[in-house]
């Protein structure tokens, strides 16, 4: 038997595969992998082949069109196959990542007549003669004759040879890019000796070729990244190409331009802030070959890259690796598992490990490198901790600093040195309290509390949520609402009140709504005009400024509240990557950090910078809960009308749940990885 149909993975947020016909015209030319575009329901939809078989278990349409795309090569299908059995995610969903905008979104492609088709539209009689006429006034695409033709003309039509998909227009965008923030540094020329052995140890595993993965850990300013650079300056010098993610491209703008320097013209970015054109753009640069650095984020690990030979993950601890949402999956672990799959080496980097990594690296499965020293004269930063129980620290007037930070801050500015304070809550106060009832006023929709920011606004930062602020309280209808506990923007009030003559800024998700925000923020922090930079976690990101000397955290202990099990993993990385912002140039850094609770581990090593001694106390109480890496654990969200139904259905679930059969099926999904 001839191969008549193939199985096909669509965007739709379904475990299930589609049963398609292969059409006469595209016998022998359908391959897996390819790309092609389908009816399904009334609409035409881009979808992936992932199989070929000879039957179909249901009536099966027929295939519309193959693109002109390549095929998703090989080991990417196969990486796709592998996530969605790990993480239980759609397929098609997954593979949507592995293809250009234009086709994901499902544009359509353009159809014109054929001159059987034209003899048709002369004889006059055919019942396509509608959709023939519509043709012959020029191509148009499918989508445009789905609104007003049946999608059965259309399949007819093809399949007849009367009209075919015509070339894809050129649609080149010359727009110009945003202006990247760089700066001039220089280049390293005399690697550190552990910089050395590192890099050895990963040009002899490049060299072997191969899987192999390393974990490299080094403080903010060890050298990683002039590490990672020179091991994909060998695998470029090879003619091989080289993936990077980073958590957030918009936060590393230096990486970018350090990238640039190692490969002039030939770095392209991926990241959901560009264009669906500029992506596209970056898409079509890789296939067609001028590309050989591609950075990306999460989404960037699905990318199709030819002759790709080494895959680097800078800051693997990041939460934003992880997505969350349908199709949920990790990209970290995914760039493993694709190494894996292509028989390459990856690198996994961070001052701060996952606990997953780093158990990974205990037990041999990957290769651990370390950079323990700074690798620029700059003398490593002074910790000290504040305990904010204190009654004589707190400062009345500017809400969650110490009167020691505050002196700090005093002497920062005299010196004509730079600080930056971190406090992961953005918007002027977490609440609003009524001075009557002590009630705090909370979204309807989410019983979280409202985070005020302004006068005009206070919104809910669970579900997005946004109302005018009233002035009395709805609760009681006589006490007046006063904001309680500070967010980054009343902190960055107070010190403007409090520093009358130095520039204040601040870096949040608020912050950055505007197009060149960022950029504005960067050039302020260099120039040296801005003097005090507030933030949230994207301060702890990508950027050094040398002329930085203090860095304030406040409220340490705030993530130690999530209801997490990594929350003091998240809470010791948090305040290691700040504190590493600080003293990056010649002068000696302080970092102050204020807490409520001096005496947690999480703290007290961050302080001391004890990586290790942190991991292993961690570890205890992971190992005699179960949580990862010792245990698996995987959320199911059940949502439901009423309180009553989704009890059910969760204790339905919790009975039916068989702990030994559901360890047997992830082991045989896992045997692989
Ligand atoms: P990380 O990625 O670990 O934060 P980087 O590679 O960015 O570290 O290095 C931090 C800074 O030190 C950069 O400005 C870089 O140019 C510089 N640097 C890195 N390696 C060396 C070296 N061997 N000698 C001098 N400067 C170096
Ligand atoms: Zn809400």
């Amino acid at each position: 038997m001839i191969p008549r149909f193939v199985r096909v993975a669509l965007p739709r947020p379904v475990p299930d595969l589609f049963h398609y016909e292969i059409p006469q015209a595209l016998a022998g030319k359908v391959t897996k992998g390819g790309v092609i575009q389908v009816p399904f329901g009334k609409r035409t939809m881009a979808g992936v082949v992932v199989d070929i078989v000879e039957s179909s278990p249901v009536p099966a349409r027929k295939i519309l069109t193959l693109s002109d795309l390549p095929p998703v090569p090989g080991p990417l299908m196969d990486l796709v196959t592998w996530a969605s059995g790990y993480y239980l995610s759609p397929p098609g969903l997954l593979l949507k990542m592995a293809l250009p905008p234009s086709a994901a979104s499902g544009a359509s492609p353009n159809f014109t007549l054929t001159t059987e088709g034209k003899k048709e539209l002369e004889r006059g009689e055919d019942p396509c003669l509608d959709l023939l006429r519509a043709l012959s006034r020029g191509p148009r695409t499918s989508r445009y004759l789905d609104e007003r033709h049946d999608l059965d003309l259309l399949e007819d039509a093809l399949s007849r040879g009367l009209i075919v998909p015509a070339p894809p227009g050129r649609r080149d965008s010359k727009s110009p890019p945003e202006k990247a923030y760089s700066r001039d540094e220089k280049a390293v020329t005399e690697l550190t000796p552990a910089q050395k052995e590192s890099l050895g140890i990963l040009l002899t595993a490049i060299r072997e070729g191969g899987f192999k993965a390393f974990l490299l850990h080094g403080a903010t300013g060890s050298g990683k990244t002039e590490v990672y650079l020179r091991a994909a300056r060998a695998l470029l010098d090879a003619g091989k190409r080289v993936l990077f993610l980073v958590p957030e491209i918009s936060l590393t703008p230096l990486l970018i331009s350090r990238l640039d320097r190692l490969a002039p013209g030939e770095v392209v970015a991926l990241h959901s802030g560009m264009t669906a054109t500029a992506r596209a753009a970056s898409f079509r640069k890789m296939n067609i070959g001028s590309a050989k650095v591609v950075v990306g984020v999460r989404s960037g690990v699905f990318t199709p890259i030819p002759d790709l030979g080494l895959i680097i993950v800078d800051e693997e601890h990041d939460p934003s690796f992880r997505q969350e949402d349908t199709p949920s999956y990790n990209a970290r672990d995914v760039a493993v598992k694709r190494a894996q799959l292509e028989g390459i080496p990856v690198i996994l980097g961070s001052a701060t490990p996952s606990f997953e990594s780093w158990h990974n690296a205990a037990s041999g499965r990957y290769t651990l490198l370390r950079l323990p020293e700074r690798a620029t004269p700059s003398p490593d930063p002074e910790l000290v901790l504040v305990d904010m129980s204190d009654p004589s620290l707190p400062v009345p007037e500017i809400p969650s600093l110490s009167r020691i930070l505050l002196e700090e801050l005093e002497g920062t500015l005299e010196r004509g040195e730079q600080a930056i304070l971190f406090l992961n809550r953005r918007g002027f106060s977490p609440f609003l309290l009524c001075s009557k009832c002590r009630q705090a006023l909370a979204c309807p929709n989410c019983s979280v509390t409202f985070t005020y920011h302004s006068e005009k606004e206070m919104i809910c930062h669970y579900c997005g949520q946004k109302e005018i602020p009233p002035k009395i309280c709805p609760s009681c209808g006589a006490g007046a609402l006063r904001p309680i506990g500070a967010g980054t923007r009343r902190i960055e009030k107070a010190l403007a009140e409090r520093f009358p003559s130095a520039v204040i800024d601040r870096l949040d998700r608020d912050a950055l709504n505007t197009r060149g925000a960022l950029q504005k923020i960067y050039r302020g922090m260099d120039s040296g005009i801005t003097r005090i930079l507030v933030g949230t976690q994207m301060l702890s990101k990508g950027h050094d400024f040398p002329n930085v000397t203090l860095a304030g955290i406040l409220n340490a202990e705030q993530a130690l509240d999530l209801p997490d099990f990594r929350s003091a993993e998240r809470t010791f990385q948090i305040i290691t990557q700040v504190a590493g912002r600080a003293g990056r140039g010649p002068k000696r850094g302080k970092v102050i950090v204020q807490t409520w609770v001096p005496e947690h581990y999480a703290l007290v090593n961050a302080i001391e910078g004890d990586y290790e001694a942190f991991y292993r106390t961690e570890m205890v109480s992971r190992k005699e809960l179960g949580y990862p890496p010792f245990g698996r654990l995987g959320r199911i969200l059940i949502d439901g009308v009423s309180e009553e139904k989704v009890i059910r259905a969760a204790s339905g679930l919790a009975n039916g749940y068989d702990p030994q059969a559901a360890d047997a099926r992830q082991a045989e999904r896992e045997q692989a990885f």
